[in-house]
């Protein structure tokens, strides 16, 4: 008998929901990889703004072609290199989150990026965070959870995580960002942000992050 493929544990939801936290947790707990697919949407996003090109451009079709992303996990964490450029922590602005969100309403960019998200996942053991999870990446997954807080919550959660890294930010704005990107992430007409079938919805507006991750552990352990 052939040795049994370890779960794919997808984690979808709005931005600022606490899901990069809470994925990266659970993974280290399972000892599962963890795949930041916003990640890779943010590294696109930083190559349009390096070659100057407008979000909507034709020649996106044409960049996503020539382009490497690649995740790689080292000591201390993934680190996301694009054309042999590590870019993880450059990518984590405001600025880029919003043209991220732009540019990944853009069928071109989703194809582009659609095999190396099932080629990451395709052994299993791996909890994958984005939009699309456990609707179109992995529409079989073995868990799916769809991860939400209200809209003030998450943008005093994320106004404190620029802060802490030292990153100017103004609370109005951020609010603003979140509000914005909800819209684009959810009206898309490609992969829409949406509850997956079967997704366990948690509400973390007032649990801590250890409360979701123990929910979580709970049910994959069953
Ligand atoms: O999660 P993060 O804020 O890093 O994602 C940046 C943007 O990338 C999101 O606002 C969303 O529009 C896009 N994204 C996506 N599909 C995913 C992950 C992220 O469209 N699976």
């Amino acid at each position: 008998m052939g040795k049994k493929r370890e779960p794919v544990i997808t984690i979808d939801g709005p931005s600022g929901a606490g899901k990069s936290t809470v994925s990266r947790l659970l993974a280290e707990k399972l000892s599962y990889m963890y795949l930041d697919t916003g990640a890779l949407y943010r590294a696109l996003a930083y190559k349009v703004i390096k070659e100057g090109l407008p979000p909507g451009d034709a020649r996106l079709s044409e960049l996503c072609a020539r382009t490497k992303i690649c995740l790689e996990e080292r000591e201390g964490g993934l680190r996301v290199v694009i054309d042999g450029e590590d870019v993880t922590e450059k990518i984590r602005t405001e600025e880029i989150g919003l043209l991220a969100s732009k540019v990944s309403g853009i069928p071109a960019v989703r194809k582009a990026l659609l095999s190396l998200q099932r080629e990451a996942g395709a052994e299993g053991g791996i909890v994958a965070e984005g939009r699309d999870m456990g609707t179109v990446v992995f529409p079989d997954a073995d868990f799916k959870f769809y991860l939400d807080a209200e809209v003030g919550e998450r943008a005093r959660r994320r106004y404190s995580e620029l802060v802490m890294k030292g990153m100017a930010a103004d609370y109005g704005e951020v609010e603003k960002d979140i509000v914005l990107r909800d819209r684009q992430d959810h009206e898309r007409s490609i992969s829409p942000l949406k509850v997956p079938e079967g997704a366990v919805i948690i509400d973390s507006s007032r649990v801590t992050v250890n409360d979701v991750v123990a929910k979580i552990m709970e049910i994959v352990r069953c």
